[in-house]
């Protein structure tokens, strides 16, 4: 059989179309397994900030923009999202507060429609919403609602794209994919919300010790393995009991969040503050040899001594008693998180006993001392 030009010029066309169809499928499931990878890699964080940082990151690589960012609710409070300080290549403007009331007309619109949006869209839908402008001046490409059991728990903003094209919009498929992101991204931040919440104490909004010692444990075994420094401060307020017998429980409590305050406000984001007992408080240093610990506990305990608590229009006069004890592979190899906790405590406890408002470091002598004095 002859074939002729036109049977030639079909077979090509054929070949073509199914070499397209085969780069076609298998662009899927390339794109599937990255789906796969990217869902287990945000089902297995738990932490606030790696998670927004790997959910913005994923987007950003997924889809070739230039900058992300992602409103988040206030985990305690949950009454307004707060731009997550993790964002990305976009440019917040420094004067305004990136703060979005869950009672404004965007969060409910968001909530209800669980669309994907360009500004132009957002701003057709709600034409007299002034609360845009904020959003607008992150120039965002794309806003996505993060919805979780219809609640919306983030809103994420993808910023400027690269593209090789002219059309730098998104195609169905891609907003299909985005889809499947946003949901993933919104259950692994409600599990991070959840672990959040339940492991802060929320008068003081400090950790609880269960957690406290889960991150210890953690952090103790880094340093043995690697014979690095830990350090552990604990505070007990001193004749905590007066504030409560003579000017109230309530006095008592805005004492307790004072000083929960002030120890939060004086340690770097990567440590940790715990609401240990009552009116104890620790504190975690990673990585911190006693030296810079015993600074540390100075400067919390110089900054309570000086601190004006005032309340109702009553001064009172608050101090705290301090123990420091520092895990070191040479002078203090403890192994057990509870060990290195009850030296800081027995170093408080000297402390305690010398006249209060002061800080011990827990060393051999102390540690020996208190034991044989207990
Ligand atoms: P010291 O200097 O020896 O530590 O004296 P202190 O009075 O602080 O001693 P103590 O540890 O016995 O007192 C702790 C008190 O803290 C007892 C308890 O009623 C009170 N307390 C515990 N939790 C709370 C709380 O959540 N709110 C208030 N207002 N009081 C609390
Ligand atoms: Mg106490
Ligand atoms: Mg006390």
């Amino acid at each position: 059989m002859i074939k002729t030009m036109s049977d030639e010029i079909l077979e090509v066309t054929q070949g073509e179309k199914t070499q397209n169809l085969i780069n076609e499928y298998e662009k899927r499931i390339f794109d599937l397994n990255q789906l796969l990878e990217i869902s287990r890699s945000l089902c297995s964080t738990l932490e606030f900030s790696t998670l927004i940082e790997s959910i913005l990151y994923t987007c950003m690589g997924q889809f070739h923009v230039l900058g992300a960012g992602i409103f988040v609710l206030n985990a305690l409070d949950a009454d307004s999202f707060h731009l997550d300080s993790n964002y990305n290549g976009i440019d917040p403007n420094p004067n305004i507060a990136y703060i979005i009331p869950t009672s404004n007309p965007v969060v409910s619109l968001l909530e209800s429609s669980n669309k994907v949006y360009t500004v132009d869209e957002l701003v057709a839908e709600l034409p007299d919403s002034t609360d845009l402008n904020m959003i607008t001046t992150l120039k965002p490409s794309l806003i996505i609602p993060l919805v979780q059991h219809n609640h919306l728990n983030g809103i994420l903003l993808l910023g400027e794209r690269i593209t090789l094209s002219d059309d730098a919009g998104y195609n169905d498929y891609e907003k299909e994919q985005l889809g499947v992101i946003a949901s993933l991204a919104s259950i692994a931040i409600n599990n991070a919300a959840l672990l959040e919440r339940s492991s802060t104490d929320m008068m003081t909004h400090l950790k609880l010790k269960y957690f406290f010692y889960n991150v210890l444990t953690d952090k103790l075994d880094n340093a043995l393995a690697s014979e690095g420094h830990l350090s552990v401060i604990m505070f007990d307020i001193d004749f905590f009991k007066r504030f409560n017998d003579t000017y109230g429980h309530a006095c008592g409590d805005y004492v307790l969040q004072t000083v929960a305050k002030i120890i939060k406000s004086n340690i770097r984001d990567k440590d940790m503050a715990s609401r240990y007992g009552g009116e104890e408080f620790t504190v975690l240093l990673n990585e911190t040899r006693m030296e810079d610990a015993m600074i540390v506990a100075e400067r919390i305990r110089s900054k309570v001594e000086q601190f004006d608590f005032c309340y109702e229009d009553q001064h009172v006069k608050v101090t705290i008693s301090i123990g420091v004890a520092t895990f070191d592979s040479q002078h203090n190899p403890v192994t057990s998180p509870k060990l290195l906790v009850d030296q800081a405590d027995q170093a408080l406890y000297v402390s305690k006993r010398s006249g209060r408002n002061r800080v011990t470091f827990a060393d051999s002598k102390v540690i020996s001392d208190v034991t044989l004095d207990k």
